[in-house]
């Protein structure tokens, strides 16, 4: 199976994850290891989400950072990655609440539906 640039961005969270089917994961190293463009979004992208788990531990799954950020992320040096992650764990934690304060609200106004 023949791996793309394209490819190594769109999968960098299951792989990171250990999602990836095994024959994926060769295709995958083997790309990043032969790709400078590839290697270096790795390293940067790989690096941002660890910050990111560090800084929250609300941030179960790299999924739950927008591609978006990933992408910008890649591109930055450390010190702003450390920045963005700082900002994005906290969002992602804000959210979080949120959603867990409409959870019970809901429980609430609702007890005899759950669903
Ligand atoms: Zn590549």
């Amino acid at each position: 199976m023949t791996w793309t640039c394209k490819k190594t961005q769109l999968f960098i969270d299951d792989y990171l994850e250990g999602k990836l089917p095994v024959r994926d994961r060769f295709a995958y190293e083997a790309h990043v290891e032969t790709c400078p463009g590839c290697r270096e979004y790795f390293d940067r992208t790989s690096a941002f989400i660890q910050v990111v788990h560090q800084m929250g531990a609300i941030t179960r799954s790299p999924h739950q950072i927008p591609q978006k950020v990933l992408d910008e992320a890649a591109r930055l040096p450390i010190e702003r990655q450390l920045l963005l992650g700082e900002i994005v764990s906290r969002d992602l934690e804000e959210e979080h609440q949120r959603l867990e304060r409409m959870g019970k609200a809901q429980k609430k106004t609702n007890p005899a539906k759950p669903n």
